[in-house]
């Protein structure tokens, strides 16, 4: 079973052509890099994901993971991936070469991870895991903490987590029960409590994990203010850096899920045997703040994750869709005429267009943003960091709400093209959306992102963040209308923009009136309409690089046509969506916020 994954000039032509990502070695920590070591990075990533994780792919959801009671067990071609990623490098390419790393852009390495989660999403459940708590250790713990822990990590030696929800504490993570107390004896505290749906929290592929952990020390403050950040490993590692004692780190039970089947998610114990040692990450009561911190980049990965899969079962649905033979054009009469491939109906390839578009748009909002916190994290130019991350606050609920909802959507026009097939498990696709369907849920749920947006990142700084992307996206549209055949598409995007620009000062009323259940009660529509702007966006700066390639030479490339006429489709028949939502929000829409939970019968 082939399957292309993407669309690798396309990913090369948002990296080199719209974003523009050589010119980030202009800052020092990138000097050593250049197109070359980009390309090469690239293409070695697109290799592993076509020759290690995807074969994999069916495998994972036909396995599963198995567990004893004691350990979890994965599949043996997980082992393999694990091997092949480690053997690469990629533990840790956005790393200081101090700490072992290859100090890439995050650009560059989100278009990596973007064709691992192409190919296989469960298996990069896996391999993402050191760096999410390598990283943690990076920012936040002490120079004894990252010499002991960082190698691991980094090497891909060991595994890596993130555990902070519980059996009672999902979304409302300021309920956090678990404990930490100070050891009598010794620098650590000794950590008891369950946590729940660990990603990665056991298996068999590497000798040890490591878990940062949130909990609550004792007297400390309720609610979120009383967090601190713990690590902890599941064997405590001995001076010379090598596994030893166990940790009292038990696995009680693994999840069974409708998909990412092999990727191993765990019920921890911590101290059950009241022998869980655990090494507090910074200062105490700052965990959730740490958390927070790294937040962003997390969610613009789920974002990443999810359009992968997407990525993937569009690729499938194209290929069926030029070789299956159904029928015969609307104008032919004649039964005997040979049948057509079902790409001719343009039902069918409406349903191709509207995943070409969200993948493109949505993958260019992505790489944005990544291109966006290398520029932040390097530039000495404090108001342009500032207006950076501004930028990359605003987007980030963007990226993973409307990336794993759009993703979703996508996959299932995927499967709406190969009919019957598409149903039945011999083709990927049905795997695919099972498999994407959590992306909607973790790293909070999309419903939470949607709060995040409007309740926080909308507000911040009296809205500073959003009229910097007003800003930018106004500059795209001048650019679009200063070209002809651009303009009718530059004028409905400033449409658009003035209409959602309305919709934000009416919300910014009913939030100073006091009404703040009315200024909510639409959080997840609003995030929806909001985003519908960001594609159309983003969808117009690649038209825009496209019509500058066509007038300067290359006007029979079918590759930028089709760039502009993707950009004309979102455009025509996704935005005007967001134009209702407007038209709604203004009308003060409140029939769920008023319909009491008694009445649902
Ligand atoms: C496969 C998988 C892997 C995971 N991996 C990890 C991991 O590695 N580490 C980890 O710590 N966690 C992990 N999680 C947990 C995940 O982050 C939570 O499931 C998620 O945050 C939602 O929590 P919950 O399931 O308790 O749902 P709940 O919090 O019970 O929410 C249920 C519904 O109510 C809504 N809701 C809840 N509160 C509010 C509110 N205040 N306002 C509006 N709506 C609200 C939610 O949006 C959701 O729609 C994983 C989960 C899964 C399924």
């Amino acid at each position: 079973m082939s399957n292309a994954l993407t669309d690798m000039r396309n990913l090369r032509f948002l990296l080199y052509e719209v974003f523009n990502v050589e010119e980030l070695t202009k800052y020092p920590f990138y000097a050593d890099h250049s197109r070359e070591t980009f390309d090469m990075a690239i293409d070695a990533a697109y290799q592993l994901a076509q020759e290690v994780f995807w074969p994999c792919f069916q495998e994972c959801d036909r396995l599963g993971v198995e567990f004893d009671g004691q350990q979890v067990r994965v599949p043996k071609s997980l082992h393999e991936v694990w091997r092949h990623y480690k053997e690469g490098g990629w533990f840790a390419p956005l790393v200081a070469y101090e700490y072992g790393g290859q100090q890439f852009p995050h650009a560059v390495y989100a278009a990596a991870l973007f064709l691992f989660n192409c190919a296989n999403t469960t298996a990069a459940t896996y391999t993402s895991g050191p760096y999410g708590a390598g990283h943690l250790i990076e920012e936040f713990g002490d120079e004894a903490m990252k010499a002991k822990y960082l190698p691991p990590l980094y090497t891909g030696e060991w595994g890596g987590t993130m555990a902070l929800t519980e059996p009672d504490v999902g979304t409302s993570v300021g309920d956090i029960k678990t404990t930490a107390v100070k050891a009598p004896d010794g620098d650590h505290y000794l950590i008891k409590g369950v946590k729940r749906f660990i990603t990665s929290g056991d298996h068999d592929i590497t000798e040890n994990i490591i878990h940062p952990v949130l909990a609550r020390i004792e007297d400390a403050p309720p609610g979120i203010k009383g967090l601190s950040l713990f690590l902890v490993p599941k064997y405590r590692v001995n001076d010379d850096g090598t596994p030893g004692a166990f940790n009292d780190v038990a696995t009680a039970g693994v999840e069974h899920k409708m998909g990412i089947k092999a990727s191993a998610t765990c019920t921890l114990n911590f101290g059950e045997h009241d022998a869980c040692h655990a090494w507090l990450i910074g200062e105490a009561n700052k965990g959730l703040e740490y958390m927070f911190q790294l937040m962003n980049r997390a969610r613009i990965f789920v974002g990443i994750q999810a359009v992968g899969g997407a990525s993937a079962a569009y690729q499938c649905a194209l290929a069926y869709a030029r070789e299956r033979l159904q029928g015969r054009e609307v104008t032919s009469r004649d039964p005997l005429a040979p049948q057509i491939p079902i790409i001719e109906h343009p039902d069918v390839r409406t349903m191709l267009l509207r995943q070409k578009a969200f993948i493109e748009g949505c993958v260019g909002m992505i790489l944005y943003c990544a291109t966006t916190a290398d520029i932040r994290e390097h530039t000495e130019n404090e108001e342009e960091k500032e207006r950076l991350q501004l930028l990359l606050e605003l987007l980030t609920p963007c990226c993973k709400a409307h990336g794993s909802d759009g993703a979703f959507e996508s996959i299932r026009l995927a499967m709406q093209c190969l009919g019957g097939a598409g149903y039945c498990e011999e083709y990927p696709v049905a795997q695919m959306l099972r498999d994407n369907k959590v992306f909607s849920i973790y790293e909070g749920t999309n419903g939470i992102q949607a709060l995040d947006l409007i309740g926080r990142k909308v507000p911040m700084q009296q809205g500073a963040a959003v009229r910097a992307l007003m800003e930018e996206i106004g500059k795209t549209v001048a650019d679009a209308a200063a070209t002809e055949a651009l303009k009718p598409l530059a004028d409905k995007v400033q449409e658009a923009l003035n209409e959602i620009g309305m919709t934000l000062m009416h919300l910014a009323g009913v939030g100073l009136s006091g009404d703040i259940p009315l200024y909510i009660a639409n959080a997840t529509i609003f995030l929806d309409m909001f985003s519908r702007l960001i594609m159309s966006w983003q969808l117009l700066i690649q038209a825009v690089t496209a019509q500058r390639a066509i007038d300067g030479g290359s006007s029979d490339d079918p590759f930028y046509r089709a760039k502009i006429e993707t950009a004309r489709f979102y455009v025509n028949q996704e935005l005007p969506h967001a134009l209702a939502t407007a038209g709604l929000l203004r009308g003060n829409e409140r029939t769920a916020l008023d319909f009491k939970p008694e009445w649902f019968s």
